[in-house]
């Protein structure tokens, strides 16, 4: 391929078991390779993962990589959320993906921040130009929004909140990006929006995270995958050659970068990645 190498960063989960800790370890060294800006690490809505998330990119600062950890802030207070960035502030983290997150089913809604913008103004006025703030971006909208202009405006307020970069949900579609990017440069964006990848290595698994996050599998795409049934060699083979080749067709187009979502294995992302020329 022959695209330029723009930056890249790769997305973890926080382990929840010793033996998930290790495993995580052997993946970042192996992803290390490829040079990346950083690592970022999620963050459980509800607090569930949140000494999961320091732990982790604690581990990762201490093998010498900028870390990046997600933060929720929906069922937070201001002093929750101060305490736990002025950890990270004093762990010497500079790069926080700031997002309003998902209310665990069975919680009410309850906390001091309705939507990320809140957060990242809320992080501006309390820790200055300290953190690079990425925010959430949903090419084929988010799924809570009334309609696509009402998306966009409120991606538009977190980029006037002070975010410096965003993030975008995965998506199979690149018009859906290129649409997205267009739309948003044309009414005064200029930060760059560095497209989600997410690999294709189980159809049922895809399809419970799609249904969630409200990514389209478009119908040629699904009807494809279901096709290979439980061959899961055909699967993982097809996968790796459609992310390779939607990867190359977003930097062609553009993006200023790559974010992999890589379910905290190096397998498919590496593939990729290696294919991409990394
Ligand atoms: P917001 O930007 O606040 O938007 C949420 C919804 O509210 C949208 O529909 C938006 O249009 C609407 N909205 C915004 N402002 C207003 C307003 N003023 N009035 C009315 N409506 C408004 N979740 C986690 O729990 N942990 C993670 O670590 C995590 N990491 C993620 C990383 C990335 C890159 C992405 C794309 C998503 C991630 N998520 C994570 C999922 C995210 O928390 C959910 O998608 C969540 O539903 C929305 O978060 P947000 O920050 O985009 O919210």
């Amino acid at each position: 391929m022959t695209n330029p190498l723009r930056p890249i960063s790769f997305e973890f989960f926080p382990p929840k078991t010793d033996e998930g800790a290790a495993k995580l370890a052997t993946t970042r060294r192996q992803l290390a390779q490829f040079n990346p800006e950083f690592f970022s690490v999620t963050f459980g809505a509800g607090g569930t993962t949140q000494a999961g998330t320091l732990r982790a990119v604690v581990d990762i600062q201490a093998a010498g990589h900028a870390a990046a950890p997600h933060l929720s802030c929906i069922g937070s207070t201001k002093d929750n959320i101060r305490e736990v960035v002025q950890q990270y502030k004093n762990h010497g983290i500079k790069h926080i993906v700031a997002l309003r997150g998902d209310i665990p089913s069975g919680m009410g809604e309850f906390g001091e921040f309705r939507y990320a913008n809140e957060l990242v103004s809320f992080l501006r006025s309390e820790f200055g130009d300290w953190f690079h703030i990425e925010v959430a971006a949903y090419p084929e909208f988010h799924p809570q929004s009334p309609n696509a202009e009402a998306d966009v405006r409120n991606f538009i307020n977190k980029v006037n909140a002070g975010a410096d970069s965003a993030i975008t949900q995965y998506f199979f579609n690149a018009d859906a990006y290129f649409r997205f990017v267009d739309e948003v440069q044309a009414r005064g964006v200029n930060i760059p929006i560095v497209p989600g990848i997410m690999p294709i290595q189980n159809y049922s698994q895809l399809q419970r995270f799609s249904d969630m996050c409200g990514a389209e599998i478009p119908r040629w795409l699904r009807l494809r995958l279901q096709a290979y049934s439980d061959d899961t060699a055909s699967i993982r083979a097809f996968g790796l050659d459609f992310v390779t080749e939607l990867s190359d067709r977003l930097l062609a187009g553009g993006a200023p970068g790559l974010h992999f979502y890589t379910l905290n294995a190096a397998g498919a992302v590496s593939t990729v990645c290696q294919r991409l020329g990394y």
